[in-house]
């Protein structure tokens, strides 16, 4: 079951001197750290709460710095429209956090109901999260740019007892389907009296400033318990209503041991995770694993644009840089010389996530910025990175890295239908080399999705034969390093090849011309399938026949007939997530005039998330 494309493997490895690395990485010999490694051991690096009273995130974020004679370190740096910046301390953060966390108490907001949030990155945003979970409730972001009806299908599906968000995003987005969610007793907004007094209250609300003014923070964090609910995150289904993922407070265990790995977090690191909390790496990333860490977290509270974050990673000294494939394929798009005249150097370590990684865009990073961009790979459901590219390591382009100490990944066979092979009880395995399968990793890592609210079935079907089917088709080299073909859902099947459409879009970002592809399969009468590709140009080039031609004739040169899109469309506006992945699904349906499936992720077409000014 190859795919018979070479692809990806056509771009030299990068090979590192870590002599010469400013820091020396926390993982340095992969073989021996998978060997030394337990779950039990990463445990013990956390302080568990006092008196053994149990585990909590807040706790290990926040209060334990405080109490080991951390409190005056700065914690949060956020980077406000006008580039200004505005800081939290730990010392800062457990009392606004600990007051978030007596105010939910005095409502009587109890252990395990759910607090949701519809905000920016705003500073109350992260103290409602570490607030939330001190006191052991637990914690929904929403996106904030999301629309009425995801925002009430998503609080309706989770229960939402408390929403944090601010007037104007209340106004549009909640005050309209409010009585449709009777389990919404409280909804609290930060920005109450509209930044003048004489505004009207807006019926229905509280004012979050004025509950925190008047309760003392916390004395006691709640006693949670490691396999306690502490996050519940929302991933799209393919169809139908979006799933909650349930997580617990033991998966703090494997932020810390995957920041520590996978993003090479130091106690002296300034680090930006460019994700928004709504997405669950803007919790486990943005939030989590750098605050147990007891980094230098950086929030930037506006919307992608290529001079600002330069201008950012600059100015703000950032040493560690965990961003996505869009984004960086955003950058590629605005042209190197805006990355020129920023002073880079405090950067070491860039990591990427979210979507695949075109070869492309790692060795652009090298070229540009100075450093390679290291792909990982996890899901919601796995709440931490699984798979990564190490400091220490070589990369081999467009390759997802090994898997993390603790995690074993496998291959599984698929049968024809596309379900996993499992005989006497055991998933069959595939071994050989280069060789597609379905990625699965065994259960057991602390961080795993513990249920599907409400849906046990769903949950259940999610394992078979000993192992988490992940729905992603995979291959692994000889040497162990992962290289990803496709969601099980995308991949095309032409004349008996099966085509993963990454490698495709991969060769084709290659032309000169071409800055964005999304590719799929449509119906065939001979060939099953054939690959189109839909593609998006550079600036400077515009769509003609024979570009057309030349773009489908650079691709067969590389990929062979077989593979190579035999139909190109232009276009201007991928459909994507709005945490930027492309939906190659919605392209497919558009394509083919199917049902479109659920769209509450969509990033608006007319509204690219690189452009939008919908501050809340
Ligand atoms: P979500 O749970 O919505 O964040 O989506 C997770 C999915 O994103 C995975 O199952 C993959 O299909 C895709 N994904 C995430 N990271 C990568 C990566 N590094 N390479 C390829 N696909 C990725």
């Amino acid at each position: 079951m190859t795919t018979g494309v070479e692809g990806s493997t056509r771009w030299p490895a990068i090979t590192k001197n870590v002599a010469a690395f400013p820091v020396q990485p926390n993982l340095l010999d992969y073989d021996a750290a998978r060997r030394d490694f337990s779950w039990d051991q990463a445990r013990q690096a956390l302080a568990g709460l006092p008196g053994g009273r149990g585990l909590n995130i807040g706790y290990e974020a926040v209060d334990r710095h405080v109490a080991e004679g951390r409190g005056a370190k700065e914690a949060l740096r956020f980077v406000r429209a006008d580039g200004g910046t505005r800081s939290l301390s730990y010392g800062d953060l457990a009392e606004a956090s600990g007051r978030f966390a007596s105010v939910l108490r005095s409502l009587g907001v109890g252990r395990g109901e759910r607090v949701f949030s519809l905000l920016g990155r705003s500073p109350e945003l992260y103290v409602a999260v570490l607030g939330t979970f001190k006191n052991g409730s637990v914690f929904c972001p929403l996106f904030s740019a999301f629309g009425p009806e995801p925002v009430r299908q998503r609080l309706h599906l989770g229960s939402g007892r408390v929403l944090v968000t601010t007037r104007a995003l209340y106004r549009r987005k909640v005050a309209p389907v409010r009585d449709s969610l009777p389990d919404l007793r409280h909804v609290l907004l930060v920005d109450a009296d509209g930044g003048g007094e004489h505004v009207p209250a807006e019926p229905g609300t509280l004012d979050l400033a004025a509950l925190l003014s008047q309760v003392d923070p916390v004395e006691e964090i709640a006693d949670t318990q490691p396999e306690d609910m502490a996050l519940l995150h929302f991933t799209s289904g393919t169809t139908g209503t979006p799933k909650g993922a349930i997580h617990v407070h033991d998966a703090v265990a494997a932020h810390y041991a995957t920041g520590r790995f996978a993003l090479d977090l130091h106690p002296d690191d300034v680090y930006w995770c460019t994700a928004d909390p709504g997405w669950v790496t803007g919790t486990s990333y943005g939030i989590i694993a750098p605050l147990v860490h007891g980094v230098t977290a950086i929030v930037d509270e506006e919307e992608l644009d290529a001079d600002r974050w330069y201008r950012i990673l600059a100015g703000q000294h950032v040493t560690i840089w965990y961003t996505a494939p869009t984004a960086l394929r955003m950058l590629m798009k605005a042209g190197a010389e805006r990355a020129a005249g920023h002073d880079l150097s405090a950067l070491r370590f860039i990591a990427s996530v979210g979507e695949p990684l075109n070869p492309e865009a790692v060795v652009w990073g090298q070229e540009v910025l100075g450093l390679p961009v290291h792909d990982n790979w996890w899901q919601t459901e796995t709440g931490g990175i699984m798979i990564a590219n190490y400091p220490a390591m070589d990369i081999r382009p467009g390759s997802m890295g090994r898997p993390l100490p603790g995690i074993e990944a496998a291959l599984v066979a698929r049968d024809a239908d596309g379900k996993a092979v499992i005989n006497d009880g055991q998933a069959v395995l595939v071994t050989d080399p280069d060789t597609m399968g379905e990625l699965a990793l065994r259960p057991g890592w602390p961080s795993m999705f513990r249920g599907y609210l409400n849906e046990e079935e769903r949950y259940r079907r999610c394992f078979a034969g000993g192992w988490y089917l992940t729905g992603d088709l995979a291959k692994r080299d000889g040497d162990g390093y992962f290289w990803f073909v496709g969601r099980g859902d995308d991949v095309i099947k032409s004349s008996g090849h099966l085509i993963g459409p990454f490698e495709v879009e991969s060769c084709l970002m290659e032309h000169p011309a071409v800055a964005e592809a999304g590719v799929i399969g449509v119906p065939d009468p001979v060939a099953g399938e054939v690959v189109k590709a839909f593609v998006e140009l550079k600036a400077g080039h515009e769509p003609s026949e024979d570009l057309q031609l030349d773009i489908i004739g650079f691709a067969r040169k590389r990929l062979g007939a077989a593979v190579a899109p035999r139909l190109l469309d232009f276009t201007t506006t991928l459909p994507k997530t709005r945490s930027g992945k492309i939906l190659r699904r919605l392209l497919k349906a558009r394509e083919l005039g199917l049902p479109e499936g659920d769209t509450s992720t969509l990033e608006s077409p007319a509204a690219p998330a690189a452009a939008r000014q919908d501050r809340p």
